[in-house]
Parts: C-alpha cells; sequence; structure tokens
C-alpha cells in the first residue's frame, strides 16, 4: 500500500518534530488548508522568488536525493541574499515519478535542514505525478529602501564575489565523470559545492547600505557580473589574476581550466556585488562580522561589455553563461 498524495505531504512535509522545517510565530496558517495565511510586518517590504530544478538539466540523473532538497531551496535562498531580504517562508512545488520513500526520506531531510538553518518555514506547495521536478518560492523580508539591486552600480565601483567560484562547475563535472584529477579529498570537496551549495544569507544581509549592486552567481561569474554592469548602465573589467581559485579546483583542473570554470562555469551561488571606492573600509568589517570572504576582481567602467584583463593586457573573451533557449 503506497503513502498516497496526502499521506506523503502529510509525512515528508507537514510533520511535526526534529526533522521537519521549522515552526514560526508570524504563520498564522500553514500546510493543510487551501493557501498559507502569512503575517508580514507593519512596514516591510515581501521579497518573492521562484527557481525551479528539472532532472537532467539542473541536476544529473543518480544525483543524491539529499542535495536535490538542499539545492532546491539553497538557489531560492541565494536569490533572495542577492536582494538583501531576510528569508521568512517558502513554498515547495514537487512532482515526481513515483512516492519513492527512498527518495523522499533524504530529499525531505536535506531539505528541511537548509530550512532550519536559516529559520524558513515551510507553508504549503503542490504534489503531482510526473518527471522529477521541484520548484520552490521562497519568501523574506526587506526594510522599504534598502533592498540592494543589479541596477546600482557606477562606473569605477569596485567589483567583488564572495567565496571560490569554479568549485561548483568542478564539482558537476566530478560528478558527470568527465573530469579526472586531484586527490579523493579534493574530489569530494568541489562535489560537495556542486551538490551543497551554502546560499550568502548573512552576507546579502550585511551588503545593504555598503554593496551598489549585487546579483547571484547562478549561471557563471562572467555572465552575471556582465548582468549587473548593463543594469547599472556600465561594463566591467575582470583581472584574471584576481580570480580566487580554490586549492582543490586548480589541483583537480590546473590553472587554465580553473579560471575558465570560475569565469563560466555555474551554479556557485556566491554574491557578485560592487562596492564604491569609499565603502571598501565597511565592507571589510562587514565581511569580518559575517565570517565570509570576497575578493575584488575589477570593477565597472563605462564603456559597455565585459573585459578580460591578464596583467595589462586584455585576453579575449566571451561569457558563456547557461541560456535555456540559445
Ligand atoms: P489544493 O488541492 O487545494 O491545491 P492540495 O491538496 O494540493 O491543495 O494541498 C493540500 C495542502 O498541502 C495545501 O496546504 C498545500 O499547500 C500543501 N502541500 C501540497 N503539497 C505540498 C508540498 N510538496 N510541500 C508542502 N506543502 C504541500
Ligand atoms: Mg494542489
Amino acid at each position: 500500500m503506497g503513502l498516497g498524495e496526502f499521506g506523503l505531504i502529510e509525512r515528508y512535509f507537514n510533520a511535526p518534530g526534529d526533522e521537519a522545517a521549522p515552526r514560526r510565530a508570524d504563520v498564522a496558517l500553514g500546510i493543510g488548508d487551501d493557501a498559507a495565511l502569512l503575517a508580514v510586518p507593519a512596514g516591510m517590504q515581501l521579497v518573492a522568488a521562484l527557481d525551479t530544478l528539472v532532472e537532467g538539466r539542473h541536476f544529473p540523473p543518480g544525483t543524491p536525493p539529499a542535495s536535490t532538497g538542499h539545492r532546491a531551496l539553497a538557489v531560492n535562498l541565494s536569490d533572495l541574499a542577492a536582494m538583501g531580504a531576510a528569508p521568512a517562508w517558502f513554498l515547495l512545488s514537487l512532482t515526481l515519478p513515483a512516492a519513492d520513500e527512498a527518495f523522499l526520506g533524504p530529499f525531505a531531510a536535506g531539505l528541511h535542514r537548509l530550512a532550519r538553518q536559516h529559520g524558513v518555514a515551510l507553508v504549503g506547495g503542490d504534489t503531482t505525478a510526473g518527471p522529477l521536478t521541484v520548484a520552490v518560492q521562497a519568501l523574506g523580508l526587506v526594510e522599504p529602501g534598502t533592498a540592494l539591486r543589479r541596477s546600482g552600480g557606477r562606473a569605477g565601483d569596485l567589483l567583488f564575489v564572495s567565496g571560490t567560484p569554479g568549485d561548483a562547475a568542478a564539482g558537476l563535472r566530478i560528478a558527470m565523470d568527465t573530469l579526472p584529477g586531484g586527490s579523493p579529498e579534493q574530489r569530494r570537496a568541489l562535489l560537495d559545492r556542486f551538490h551543497y551549495p551554502e546560499p550568502r544569507v548573512a552576507l546579502g544581509r550585511a551588503l545593504r547600505g555598503i554593496a551598489s549592486a549585487c546579483i547571484d552567481v547562478s549561471d557563471g561569474l562572467a555572465a552575471d557580473a556582465l548582468k549587473l554592469a548593463a543594469a547599472s548602465g556600465c561594463g566591467a573589467r575582470i583581472e584574471s589574476a584576481q580570480l580566487p581559485l580554490s586549492t582543490a579546483l586548480c589541483a583537480v583542473a590546473g590553472d587554465a581550466l580553473a579560471r575558465e570554470l570560475a569565469l563560466n562555469g555555474g551554479d556557485d551561488y556566491e554574491l557578485c556585488f560592487t562596492v564604491p571606492p569609499g565603502n571598501e573600509a565597511r565592507l571589510r568589517a562587514a565581511l569580518q562580522d559575517v565570517k565570509c570572504a570576497a575578493t575584488c576582481i575589477g570593477r565597472l567602467e563605462t564603456r559597455a561589455g565585459l573585459r578580460l584583463f591578464a596583467g595589462g593586457t586584455e585576453i579575449a573573451f566571451t561569457p558563456r553563461g547557461f541560456d535555456h533557449f540559445p
């Protein structure tokens, strides 16, 4: 006897207890009715984001279910982080080939673990049969007038990226068995960066009032930096030598591929942001507060487009961000 649609929701998504997503006092009505009722604090702006993961498109078949649960929420928390929002609630639309408990158990555990880390409550969703597809809508809060946008940058602003871009792209290639090299520990570390990205929520909050523009890196650092620059009415210059490459990435991929993956790889879920030079000291203090590394990789310029430099010389380079309909 199977679980059934309602048994499945009850057991994996509405179960009380330690394994479930946290409850919040501002959820007046959660899972179980036709819609959720949420108490938005007076004077706050609601921030909404939705991202979908499709098997075979965003993650390869055979990906650990715990990773799929984690990533479905992480990619959405990353979008809220890029806006400087504090995440509060989320909804889950789950399309499953079968009510397979060997999938659902670790999937829900991966999802709820990240939800607990960030104090976000699962307040509803939808469950249907079909090819494995996971969509999450994340809702957060921000003080009006303080949200980070892509469009606030000015020529001369310094361009930063958090973490070590390229690791996740290498991890995906390791998962697909197309990237040999490195030690087992280095390979495991990169694979984890693809399977379990850490949304930079605290960093996004801390950048309010310091960064002039922000975007999260999902499609590739170069393509996303170019989107930020274009939205700001500028172009961008990236210094190849300043790219923060992890030791594991360089060991597994070698220097040239490491740089290519850092620029064009995608799936990093780091924040790429600009800071007016006058705010740099405040940025350094904020980075210490939230214990997050970020590296200056270039700057915004008046001239449109994205240029890559090594030493003083421009290198031929085309950002190749991910496009579902190229
Ligand atoms: P309706 O048919 O009115 O849309 P459903 O029967 O689909 O309602 O869902 C019943 C309740 O379970 C609703 O509160 C819905 O938000 C919730 N729900 C359904 N699927 C999920 C899921 N995957 N995760 C969390 N909540 C869910
Ligand atoms: Mg429904």
